[in-house]
């Protein structure tokens, strides 16, 4: 936790380091953006009422209130806003400026000489930015001890085994009497507690509501119980749970969410692609997308859309509403016009106060518009909630529903797309086939429901040790695919060789027994293959070999054959 706190600060420092950076260049381009709004507002002549330069006086303004109220420049965004809406209301009514308007312009723009000349200086940074790190937190947290509370002793220790299978440490209580204390002298990564014990039907959560209190930072908490009513689910959030699970457990979905929480396998970086010709406010949103974990990539000129669509694949499209070429509404109608980007989420960054356009943005394909200046904690926490959700719908479209992995349609794709950047930028990849042995067996001995679980232990086996840039697949019942990018054939061969000898390791429970389960593996490298199809008929000629030999070990195509 130290060593975290410390990588922590320092990503803090250097945040506050470029945005100070960003700060100064905007002060730097100050005067001159204002004097060029001075002068060509004052060459406008007072009679006529010319709409290119009114759009363009416009243009200029906003775009230097939207940057500077992003940058913390309030008291200038504030008469610059001001001065906007006078050049709209001009150019909304057709005709020149009235005396009046002519007088109040006048007035704005000597008013924002004024604080263009001693800009805000001392500037709360920690007000601007929110609490940084706060949508990936508990990504930080690298123990494996698991405070498990649960009174009924057959559960628990059925409960105990099972956890432990997984690789995390377990310390079970029978009671809730010493958990603060043991909480205390040594916080574990996760307490999983009923809530129902003999002290009462919401025991449990009032237990953890206390120990919360006492602490700086809160304990990931799940919740699992026989109550599935709306009053314990609300005091569960309340007290800070994470997850809630309804009895009789679901055991994977138990692993998959502690997996996930206590990081072990850390969900991927939202990526975020940014639209914006502001260069300001587009380094403005890159670093505070970065700050809280999120990964960007930035188009400046909407034209330019196409390659990073494609290349990038964002979960999420953040795009301007005016932009000089194209308007930002087209752009989401070409978008969505492309069946593979139609789920993707687009939020509007606008300066539309008006209603009636907001929503029109939303009829055209936005999901969300977000009106400038936006201030960086509503920017994350919009796209947070944004990539959050859609990452859950699309895993029902492109996800195996009994592991969670991808289906054979997908992984086909990811095979298609990582052949064809290994071969662009001359990269290793190897693919690997697995094939649970003798799999009926396991069924008619113990039933389906336990080969159903058998299956969901590989899958879990495999999302924990692959890294990050692995990709998973369920082909067809006991099958499974694994690609791994950048990685050789005596790479991949180490890597599947651990994962089968871990899951020949596992315990797999039926009603009353146990027994353990084996795979054979087949890899081949794209090195020696032209194509997806000749990678893919490789590994199953390798598999063919593993099986022939004798099952339970790891072939690498022989490619001489
Ligand atoms: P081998 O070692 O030669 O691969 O034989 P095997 O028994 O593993 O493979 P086989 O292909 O003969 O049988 C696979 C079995 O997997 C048949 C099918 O009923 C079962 N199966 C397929 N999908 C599922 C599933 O989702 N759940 C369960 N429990 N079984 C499944
Ligand atoms: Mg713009
Ligand atoms: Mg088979
Ligand atoms: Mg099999």
């Amino acid at each position: 936790m130290a060593n975290n706190s410390i990588v922590d600060s320092m990503s803090r420092m250097l945040f506050q380091q470029q945005f100070e950076a960003l700060r100064q260049e905007y002060i730097q381009h100050l005067a001159e953006r204002v004097t060029a709004i001075t002068q060509q507002w004052q060459a406008a002549p007072l009679a006529v009422y010319d709409c290119d330069a009114l759009d363009s006086l416009h243009r200029q303004t906003r775009s230097l209130a939207g940057s500077g109220a992003s940058l913390g420049f309030s008291a200038l965004a504030q008469v610059t806003h001001q001065l906007e809406q006078h050049f709209k209301a001009v150019l909304d009514q057709a005709i020149p400026p009235s005396p009046e308007q002519y007088r109040l312009i006048a007035a704005c723009l000597q008013e924002l000489h004024r604080t263009a000349n001693l800009p805000d200086a001392a500037f709360d940074i920690e007000v601007a930015i929110g609490r940084p790190g706060s949508v990936l937190q508990h990504s930080l947290n690298e123990s494996r001890l698991i405070y498990l509370v649960e009174n009924n002793a057959v559960q628990a220790q059925e409960l105990h085994l099972q956890i432990q299978q997984f690789g995390y440490q377990v310390r079970s209580f029978t009671q809730l009497e010493g958990l603060q204390q043991a909480v205390e002298q040594n916080p574990p990564a996760a307490i999983v507690t009923d809530i129902i014990f003999p002290e009462g039907d919401l025991a449990g959560i009032e237990a953890i509501t206390t120990i919360q209190q006492d602490r700086n930072q809160p304990i990931l908490v799940l919740f699992m119980s026989a109550r599935d009513d709306i009053t314990a689910r609300l005091q569960a959030v309340r007290a800070g749970g994470a997850a809630y699970f309804v009895k009789p457990l679901d055991f994977s979905s138990l692993i998959d969410n502690l997996d996930v929480l206590t990081s072990h396998r850390a969900p991927e970086p939202y990526r975020i692609l940014i639209i914006e010709d502001e260069p300001e406010l587009a380094t403005f949103y890159e670093l505070t997308l970065h700050q809280s974990g999120m990964v960007t990539r930035l188009v400046t000129d909407p034209m330019q859309i196409m390659q990073p669509l494609s290349e990038f694949q964002p979960d999420l499209i953040l795009m301007d509403i005016y932009m000089p070429q194209c308007s930002g509404l087209d752009l989401a109608k070409v978008i969505r016009q492309q069946e593979a980007y139609i789920s993707i989420p687009i939020v509007f960054l606008s300066m539309e106060t008006n209603q009636t356009k907001q929503l029109a943005a939303i009829d055209w394909g936005g999901d969300d518009s977000l009106i400038k200046p936006i201030p960086a904690e509503r920017l994350v926490s919009t796209v947070a909630a944004r990539v959050h959700r859609s990452r859950i719908l699309c895993s029902f479209m492109f996800r195996d529903s009994l592991t969670g992995l991808l289906n054979p349609t997908r992984m086909k794709e990811h095979l298609e797309i990582e052949v064809a950047r290994a071969r662009r930028h001359h990269l290793p990849l190897s693919f690997a086939m697995i094939d649970i042995d003798h799999f009926k067996r396991v069924n008619d001995s113990y039933g389906h429901p336990a080969g159903d679980r058998v299956l969901k232990s590989l899958s879990q086996l495999l999302q924990q040790r692959r890294r990050r840039t692995n990709i998973i697949g369920r082909y067809d019942g006991e099958e499974f695919a694994v690609l791994l990018p950048n990685t050789d054939g005596a790479g991949a061969i180490h890597v599947m060789n651990e994962i089968r000898a871990s899951f020949a390791m596992v315990r797999q429970r039926a009603s009353n027994t146990d027994f353990s389960v084996m795979f054979s593996c087949g890899i081949a490298t794209f090195l020696y293959c032209n194509d997806a199809t000749a990678l893919n008929n490789a590994a199953d000629q390798a598999f063919y070999h593993a099986r022939h030999e004798g099952r339970n070990r790891v072939i690498l195509a022989n490619h001489e054959d």
